[in-house]
């Protein structure tokens, strides 16, 4: 009997036609195996009955580790020539309409990590040692199909030694596209800050003592430089916040084992489970009582983002020192993506690192690493990049046109729909400017040449000028193709409903800011979403003016003074304490004129009064990063009980926010800023609930989503999540995408597919 199986899913790069050459031989079976473009691996196989059928049924049930099986179509061929052997064919460059991937990066596997550290083995203390279960994937690859030549390891023209692995059917590197040692592979080495190579004999030990004494120094990675410090001392840290003009941003940080991380860290099994896993991601956890790294890391924050070594490279770092974790930080020049080039490097990282450690290969993707925190049980991915990039999304419900979203402005990611699945790209940062621009239409341009995808349709956000917005109209010229501006919140509510399978729910969707149909900013929102006939604002958070617009956004007391004012006596309050404006009392002074002349734009965001609440509590005067004096507040919250009984106030569908920031204001010498910080949290997330569950009921709606930046934050969703049950309703949030901007691409493009099918 022959057949033919055709296999789609992730099935390049992850030792998959080594695989079926295995299990063909294991049942008796000759034929051929072959990847086809980017479309899927062809298997024909020839033998007895029962032969084929155990060989189909192990190709299920043995796959590889890291392989994902979408599906799997047979049929019955004619039996023409004759095979003589079962061989791996030379991959077809044929390129068909779309489908399977190649992986993603994979952190080195544990037989590698053994061979490694093994003075007998051929690949003892080879930085670069991987095989067909690990090492980098996206990152590498230039086009598709996946091999050698198609990759940055092109130039490593392999040594008998890997040569013969390669071939070997029963090796674990058989057909290992990045099958590299000492003699053939990447070589590493260190340089001083100008790009003068230092002569040591083992640069990687050298660098991590370098790291010991206090030195900075930038380590090229798989997708991109990390710039790395000591963890224990605080001067270099503050050197780096210097020079890199980063005044309180967290850094994340690289701790030698899973035992480490528990001296200083409390960790679950949920969060044990991610550090480990193959994705090795940054997972933020909460600092333990004997914390006892530098506070310098993540200033004034109740967690810490920590992530295990995931390359030879990293593990050999760690190898003879006593230091417990390295500060390991993107290294990416403000608002411009993460640096990949090595000259780029020298010039860009020069002036900020003492040292360098260097490898000869070429980065052909960039890539930042996966940020994930949990809540509980359940995961929140903050940025879905390194490790899950581009493995598609599987959705359960088909959509009939592909469609390419671009996100908004910060955190930005693409993302190509196309039927069954999304493709998101790696992590972007924040589309501002001509660099991260260009970073987009690059990656973009990659991720359509890895699937085939042939788009018919693009969604954007609906602000006239973002300049993702702008990218879209241009490529919709370009390419002859309709774009659709997609409300924000209906963006972050899509993407939510896909993820579950649902047609309609009813969405609280809170951030820092979206541009609203009105052209104004909104940010708290409740929302009747359907698949048929979009969205419908159902209630929202009182609007509140911004005084001074987006100054309002750095410096959250002007959030407060426009909040209360006319309800207290917050001018004199403000010019007590005007030492907190850049420009004092002449500030204050402008400030209260502009609020009297009512002209000040409004917003209904709830990052914005949380801000308020943050600046009202002295946490957190001005905003260094996104999200810090939310996050801050938290942090404070987290102390907290539940003192300041609010009653929710909705008038109208608005819900009160000047009698809560009032309240704080009038409470804040009488409780603690953790209970009060505890309070207003609470106050928010029950009141955002209750008018939710309320309109879920009237409208025969049984679920209510929680989606947004704010859905981070612990606390709020936990609330929201119990009060949604209580009231008898289901309740969802995000577990595939990032509930903030990172998700939106991905909701855009479910959205913008829905419009044209109604
Ligand atoms: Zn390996
Ligand atoms: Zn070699
Ligand atoms: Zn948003």
């Amino acid at each position: 009997m022959r057949v033919e199986a055709r296999v789609r899913g992730i099935v390049q790069g992850v030792g998959f036609r080594p695989f079926i050459y295995r299990i063909a031989l294991e049942n008796r079976l000759v034929g051929y195996v072959r990847n086809r473009g980017d479309a899927y691996v062809e298997i024909v196989v020839d033998g007895k009955e029962r032969d084929v059928r155990s060989f189909l049924q192990d190709l299920v049930e043995k796959k590889p580790p890291l392989a994902r099986i979408h599906n799997v179509t047979t049929k019955h061929l004619k039996e023409e020539k004759k095979f003589r052997s079962f061989t791996i064919m030379k991959s077809s460059e044929e390129v068909e309409l779309s489908g399977s991937v190649i992986p993603p990066d994979i952190a080195i596997c544990n037989e590698c990590l053994d061979e490694m550290g093994n003075p007998k083995d051929h690949r003892y203390n080879y930085f670069f040692i991987t095989c067909t279960n690990c090492g980098p994937r996206y990152t590498v690859i230039k086009r598709l199909p996946y091999d050698r030549p198609n990759t940055t390891m092109h130039e490593f023209a392999m040594c008998d030694f890997c040569q013969n692995e390669y071939a070997a059917p029963i090796n674990r590197r058989f057909h290992a596209q990045t099958v590299a040692c000492q003699r053939c592979g990447p070589q590493v080495y260190l340089t001083s800050n100008d790009g003068q190579q230092i002569n040591v004999e083992d640069p990687i030990r050298e660098a991590s003592r370098l790291l010991e004494d206090g030195h900075i120094v930038a380590v090229k990675g798989y997708g991109g430089f990390h710039v790395a410090t000591s963890t224990t001392k605080s001067e270099p840290i503050a050197k780096l916040r210097t020079v890199k003009h980063r005044a309180g941003k967290p850094f994340a940080i690289m701790a030698r084992n899973l035992e480490t991380v528990r001296s200083f860290a409390e960790i679950n099994t949920k969060e044990a489970e991610l550090l480990t896993c193959h994705v090795r991601p940054i997972v933020l956890l909460k600092k333990s009582t004997d914390y006892y790294l530098s506070d310098l890391i993540a200033p004034s924050l109740h967690n810490i983002g920590v992530m295990l070594p995931y390359t030879g490279l990293h593990y050999l770092l760690f190898d003879e020192t006593e230091e417990p974790a390295f500060v390991m930080t993107s290294a990416n020049p403000p608002n411009e993506p993460i640096v990949t080039n090595d000259s780029r490097a020298l010039s860009q990282l020069g002036n900020l690192v003492d040292y360098f450690l260097f490898h000869n290969r070429r980065i052909a993707q960039r890539c930042d690493d996966s940020v994930i925190r949990v809540h509980g049980e359940n995961i929140s991915l903050i940025r879905r990049s390194r490790g899950y990039a581009p493995a598609p999304i599987c959705l359960r419900q088909p959509e009939d046109t592909p469609v390419l979203g671009l996100g908004a402005e910060l955190n930005t990611t693409s993302c190509i729909l196309f039927k069954d699945r999304a493709f998101l790209s790696q992590h972007l940062g924040d589309v501002e400017n001509l660099e991260t621009l260009q970073f987009q239409r690059d990656a973009t341009d990659h991720l359509m040449r890895l699937t085939n995808c042939k788009i018919e349709a693009i969604a954007c956000d609906l602000h006239p000028k973002f300049t993702t917005t702008i990218l879209a109209q241009e490529l919709g010229e370009e390419l002859d193709l309709p774009v659709f501006q997609i409300q924000h919140h209906w963006a972050h509510a899509a993407a939510l409903m896909a993820e579950h399978s649902l047609d309609e729910m009813i969405s609280i969707v809170c951030d820092g800011y979206g541009y609203g149909l009105d052209g104004s900013a909104w940010g708290g929102e409740i929302l009747d979403c359907t698949r048929k006939s979009g969205f419908q604002r159902l209630g929202h958070l009182e609007e509140q003016p911004m005084v001074g617009g987006d100054l309002a956004t750095r410096y959250p007391l002007r959030m407060m003074a426009g909040i209360l004012h006319g309800t207290a006596d917050i001018e004199g309050w403000l010019l007590a304490n005007c030492g907190c404006f850049p420009h004092g009392q002449k500030e204050v002074e402008i400030m209260f004129q502009q609020l009297g002349k009512s002209l000040v734009p409004k917003t209904t965001s709830c990052g914005r009064v949380l801000d308020a609440v943050s600046a009202v509590l002295g946490i957190c005067y001005e905003r260094t990063y996104e999200g810090e004096p939310a996050m801050k507040l938290e942090s404070v919250a987290l102390a907290g009980r539940n003192v300041v009984e609010l009653k929710s106030i909705t008038r109208e569908n608005v819900i009160d926010t000047t009698s809560l920031v009032n309240e704080i204001f009038n409470q804040r010498n009488t409780f603690s800023t953790a209970d009060l910080a505890f309070s207003t949290q609470s106050y928010i997330a029950r009141s955002l609930a209750l008018l939710a569950c309320e309109k879920a009921k009237q409208l025969g709606v049984d679920v209510v989503g929680f989606s947004g930046g704010v859905a981070y934050n612990e606390h709020i969703t936990s609330i929201i999540r119990r009060a949604v049950k209580e009231h008898g309703l289901r309740f969802v949030a995000h577990e595939l995408v990032p509930p903030g901007d990172g998700g939106l691409s991905f909701g855009q493009a479910l959205a913008a597919a829905w419009q044209m099918k109604a």
